[in-house]
């Protein structure tokens, strides 16, 4: 387990991502969808902006490790799930602190209910891969040394309401 990779002083926040798989050696590594950014095993990813420099993020960028505040949200942010190749697609929960900026960017969503967060540090926490992938379950453990679980991962894309908690969301707020 990664329990040794966390934020020391215990505050963090729990979001979901989705992330596609790029092989590094034979060994899987998570690298973020919308723009090239690998997150590293066994070590945090670390957010960097040259605009907010030491103060990554801040409230008036759009940078910092993303992460939806449900799945069903995650759904809606307009992830290109379907773009990626399905068998390399990892969707999962990832826990983030340091600065971290409720929102995505400038007014993007208006002055309602923002998707998520935006952190300086970021790890995951449990992933999921779709039952074709199951080749991926061991060595991505092995590797983020986190749970790595089947799901059919678009189970949940159908609903409306992106607000309410999802099954997924739902069985793991339980734990
Ligand atoms: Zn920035």
């Amino acid at each position: 387990m990664a329990e040794d990779i966390q934020s020391p002083d215990g505050l963090s926040v729990i979001g979901w991502r989705a992330w596609r798989v790029e092989f590094d050696c034979g060994v899987p590594i998570l690298h973020s969808m919308g723009f090239e950014f690998a997150w590293p095993a066994r070590e945090p990813a670390v957010a960097e902006c040259l605009t907010c420099g030491d103060e990554t993020p801040r409230q008036k960028c759009s940078c910092g490790l993303y992460s939806a505040s449900s799945y069903g949200r995650l759904l809606s942010m307009g992830y290109p799930l379907h773009d990626v190749d399905r068998e390399l697609l990892v969707v999962g929960q990832v826990e983030s602190w340091g600065r971290v900026v409720r929102g995505f960017g400038r007014s993007q969503h208006g002055p309602g209910p923002t998707l998520g967060w935006r952190a300086q540090f970021g790890y995951p926490k449990r992933m999921f891969v779709l039952h074709e992938s199951w080749e991926l379950v061991v060595p991505l453990r092995e590797a983020y040394g986190q749970p790595v679980l089947m799901r059919d991962l678009f189970a949940d894309e159908g609903r409306e309401d992106t607000t309410k908690p999802t099954q997924l969301d739902e069985e793991w707020n339980d734990r």
